[in-house]
Parts: C-alpha cells; sequence; structure tokens
C-alpha cells in the first residue's frame, strides 16, 4: 500500500517535472470551407491571444481545408510562411464539419484540443479562461452560449427545442447551447479518436465520454466574414444524425405503440363480436373500417419510416468506408 503510494508520487512527480520542462500544447483544430476572408483575422486573434499568455502554454492550429473551392488555402499557406504553428490538412472535397473536426483531431499532437469555427464566432479571448481550467485538473471545458442575440428568433427556438429533444430521449444529455467550442484534455480526444463510427454528431461523442466538465460562458457574437453555410435543411438533417445515432427511444417507442394498439384491438374487436352476436350482423360500418385502415396504414408507414432511418445508417456504419479522404499534409513545427 504505501509502496503503491511512494509509486504513484514518483510518477505524478516525474509528470509534473516533464511539464515543467516543456510548454503545454494547445492544438486549436479549425474547420475551413470556402472562408478566405475569415483566416487573416482568425489568425490576427489567435496570435495576439496567445502573445499576451504565460510561456507555459504554447499552441497550435490545425486547418482543416474541407474541399474549399476559393483561396482559402492560398490565405492559410501564405500565413503558414510566418507562423511555423500553422498546419493545414487538405481533405479531396467537401465532407462536412464533423468529418473535417475528426480529421482535424487525429492530426493534432496537442496535450490539449479546442475545435473551434474560424469566423469568430468562437471567441478565442475564451481561451484562457478555459485553460485555467484545464490547469487546475478539468478534462473538458465547455464554452456555453448564454445569450444567442445573434441568431434569428427561430434558429433559437428550434437549437433550444432540439436540445430539449434530444436530451428527453438520448442516453447521454448534452449540455444545452454548448457547441463544438469546448476544451478537451488528450485523454478525452484519444477516447474520441477510437470511436469509429461513421455517422458522427461530435457534440453526443464528446459527451458521451464523460468527465466532470468546467464552464465558461459567453455571448455568441455575428459572424465576422463571410456567410453561414448551413441551411435549414442542412441542420434538419443533421438534428436526425443525431437523434438516430445516439439513441434507440424512436424505435422503442413502436414497442409500446404497438402493444396499447394490439390491446385497444383486442377490446374493440370483442364489442364488436358482442354487438354481432346480440343485434345480428349490422352492415353499417363503412366509417369505422375506413378510418382503421387509414389510421394504421398510416402507423406502419411512420414506423417503418423510422426503422429505415435506422436501417440507412447501419449501411453507412457497415460499409465502412473512410471518414474523409486525405488530399495533403503540411504540417507546421513543434518547437516546444
Ligand atoms: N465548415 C466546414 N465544412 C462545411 C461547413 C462548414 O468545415 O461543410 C466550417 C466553416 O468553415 C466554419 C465552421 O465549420 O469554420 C462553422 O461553420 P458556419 O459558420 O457556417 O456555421 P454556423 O456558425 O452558422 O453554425
Ligand atoms: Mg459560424
Amino acid at each position: 500500500m504505501v509502496a503503491n503510494r511512494q509509486k504513484l508520487q514518483a510518477v505524478g512527480e516525474a509528470q509534473s517535472a516533464s511539464r515543467s520542462s516543456k510548454a503545454k500544447l494547445v492544438s486549436l483544430v479549425v474547420p475551413v470551407f470556402n472562408e478566405q476572408e475569415a483566416i487573416g483575422p482568425f489568425l490576427d486573434k489567435i496570435e495576439e491571444v496567445f502573445a499576451s499568455l504565460d510561456p507555459e502554454h504554447t499552441y497550435e492550429v490545425v486547418f482543416v481545408n474541407d474541399g474549399s473551392r476559393d483561396a482559402t488555402e492560398f490565405a492559410i499557406r501564405s500565413r503558414m510562411q510566418n507562423n511555423r504553428r500553422i498546419s493545414l490538412v487538405n481533405l479531396s472535397r467537401n465532407f462536412g464539419k464533423e468529418a473535417a473536426i475528426s480529421a482535424g483531431l487525429e492530426h493534432s499532437r496537442g496535450d490539449a484540443c479546442i475545435p473551434m469555427d474560424v469566423d469568430l464566432q468562437d471567441p478565442p479571448e475564451l481561451i484562457p479562461q478555459m485553460l485555467d481550467h484545464w490547469d487546475k485538473g478539468a478534462k473538458v471545458v465547455n464554452a456555453k452560449r448564454i445569450r444567442r442575440d445573434s441568431d434569428t428568433w427561430l434558429k433559437r427556438k428550434t437549437a433550444d427545442g432540439f436540445y430539449s429533444l434530444f436530451n428527453a430521449m438520448a442516453d447521454h444529455q448534452i449540455p444545452h447551447n454548448v457547441g463544438d467550442y469546448r476544451l478537451m484534455d488528450r485523454q478525452v480526444v484519444d477516447v474520441v479518436r477510437e470511436m469509429g463510427e461513421r455517422v458522427r454528431f461530435n457534440k453526443a461523442m464528446f459527451s458521451w465520454v464523460g468527465f466532470d466538465a468546467a464552464e465558461v460562458t459567453f455571448t455568441r457574437p455575428q459572424r465576422k466574414n463571410g456567410t453561414s453555410a448551413w441551411t435549414y435543411w442542412k441542420l434538419w438533417k443533421f438534428a436526425l444524425d443525431g437523434i438516430f445515432s445516439s439513441t434507440t427511444a424512436p424505435l422503442h417507442l413502436w414497442t409500446y405503440a404497438g402493444a396499447i394498439l394490439a390491446v385497444l384491438s383486442f377490446l374493440y374487436a370483442g364489442g364488436i363480436l358482442v354487438q354481432t352476436l346480440i343485434f345480428g350482423v349490422v352492415v353499417p360500418g363503412y366509417a369505422s373500417t375506413l378510418i382503421l385502415i387509414l389510421f394504421f396504414g398510416g402507423l406502419n408507414l411512420f414506423a417503418v419510416g423510422i426503422l429505415g432511418e435506422y436501417v440507412g445508417r447501419i449501411y453507412a456504419e457497415v460499409r465502412n468506408r473512410p471518414l474523409y479522404v486525405l488530399r495533403s499534409v503540411h504540417e507546421g513545427q513543434d518547437d516546444r
């Protein structure tokens, strides 16, 4: 027991010794899709934030170019000449933000990772506070949006509705109004990297890992440059991915709905039987027959649809195609 404790202490000391001799590296994982105007202002801000930080912390920026068709790659590469902390991962086409973040996490080398948007809607000013919590031992630090004034009324309401519905059904809750912007310790990142699923909903995957999360709050500003690539249709499909990849509650619904309807039908059948026995055959019954056929027909289709949502996603998992395809990787330097 005592020997064990001594051993643990020795390991702890060795770890902190190696930490203090080397600055802690934070990887900023930034997916970019047609963001040529946003790269410059983003890097200016990041350089400013880290310049004012103690030398204990250093950073790298891992840009994942998600098949941009504008001068995004050029903008990044010209900044790479002056700042060696920038890496660039080019994907072969647009794979979507979730896959791009996975590619970025895969290529990050930091002791912690922070996925963030390039449009400054995830304010870099929060990073020092996040690092503070991390230094105190938090493995996860969530950045929570306390006000979403920059979003439209409809977007806020639909987002609220989604978080409530999701948490009512999912096995593992996701915090309200926390996007991908969060700090994750290497220990958490390594678990996320091990998760091989194709249908990805990062927010839920990050939360699934567990650990107590610290929290910092912010008001979400307007997008600085360019336009959002999200349409309501994309958000709807993304929400479905989130729900169907995180919970099987919609399937269980049919077990209960089926059972209740079976009991009701049985009672109804008994009623009809008794009625027929007492009053003989009564011909009218057209309306009730039609209503039942339509009702159960609709219900059947809906249930098959839900099954289909799962089957489609199982198909994507079984095919087991790579999540993204790399075109090229340009690594910056880790000069710790
Ligand atoms: N993004 C991406 N691939 C896509 C769509 C978006 O890498 O297919 C990036 C985008 O460049 C930005 C981040 O994901 O850095 C967030 O996108 P956006 O600002 O459009 O989303 P919103 O802030 O409206 O949620
Ligand atoms: Mg944005």
